[in-house]
């Protein structure tokens, strides 16, 4: 079985961050990234808040980043996190394909779309669900749809479909979904990829890993980063923050 100083889950901005910090001292990394390496910025075509890089879309900053990695040395594979278990003063990473040991852990999983209610998904029946305007609007060119949400993104993702569909209805969480639209396009907030986590490390009772700016977990050797931690600013320059940190505290761990 390989075995690692560090090994992060999550390739998001977060995670990439952590690798480079603990590759730049010395120490061998493994990032394990279930989807996409990004994570939620991928599909993101215009970021105006990312500084030194103005409007540079998802897609391209994370490419830089992974590069930057990659040349420091961190090692990467595609496979998802099931479970983590402790055992005396290593962790055993169990992955659908594999098992890994690690001195240290660093949890940087963020968040995922919050899913349709059941009764919602009961009444979309087989129409497709989707939780990304940007993605697959074009699909419904000339078409109705409906929109699933009251915030922020909710109001994005009917602008943008406004450009594209023939018709496209607004409803709130747990409305009923008008029987004309082909598509129930979902945006009702973000919830965290931390279930897996609850007997390693304390959730608060949203299911955030509890952790402040030290992001020092309640498990010691087990360090969280970026969106996934109890925060108030969930964006990308505090989750390279949080990868910084959680990668330089990774470090003096192993190096007490
Ligand atoms: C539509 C949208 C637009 C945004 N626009 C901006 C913006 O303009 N500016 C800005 O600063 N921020 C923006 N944000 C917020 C920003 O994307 C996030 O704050 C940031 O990406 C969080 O990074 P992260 O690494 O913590 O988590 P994520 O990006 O969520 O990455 C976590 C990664 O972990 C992986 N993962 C999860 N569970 C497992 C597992 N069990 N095993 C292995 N891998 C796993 C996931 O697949 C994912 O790739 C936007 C977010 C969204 C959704």
């Amino acid at each position: 079985m390989r075995q690692y100083d560090v090994v992060i889950v999550g390739g998001g901005m977060a995670g990439l961050t952590a690798g480079i910090y603990a590759a730049r001292a010395g120490k061998k990394v493994l990032v394990l990234e279930a989807k996409v390496y990004g994570g939620q910025i991928v599909n993101t075509l215009n970021i105006e808040n990312w500084p030194g890089d103005f409007r540079v879309s998802g897609a391209d900053l994370i490419k830089k980043v992974k590069k930057q990695a990659v040349e420091l040395g961190v090692n990467f594979e595609y496979d998802e996190v099931v479970n983590i278990a402790k055992e005396e003063n290593k962790f055993r990473i169990i992955t659908i394909e594999n098992e890994y040991l690690a001195l240290a852990v660093i949890i940087a999983t963020g968040t995922e779309p919050r899913k349709l209610s059941n009764k919602q998904t009961k009444d979309a029946g087989e129409r497709p669900i989707s939780y990304c305007a940007t993605c697959d609007g074009a699909l419904y060119k000339d078409k109705a749809v409906v929109v699933v949400g009251s915030g922020n993104t909710a109001k994005h993702e009917m602008e943008y479909l406004e450009g594209i569909c023939a018709k496209v209805y607004h409803i709130h969480h747990d409305d009923p979904i008008p029987k004309d639209a082909e598509a129930v396009f979902v945006a009702i907030g973000r919830v965290p990829m931390t279930k897996i986590f609850e007997s390693l490390v304390d959730l608060n009772k949203d299911g955030y890993i509890v952790a402040g700016e030290d992001c020092l977990t309640s498990c010691v050797g087990v360090f969280v980063a970026g969106d996934c931690r109890t925060k108030s600013v969930r964006q990308l320059v505090t989750a390279a923050a949080d990868g910084a940190v959680a990668g330089e505290n990774a470090v003096k761990y192993l190096n007490r």
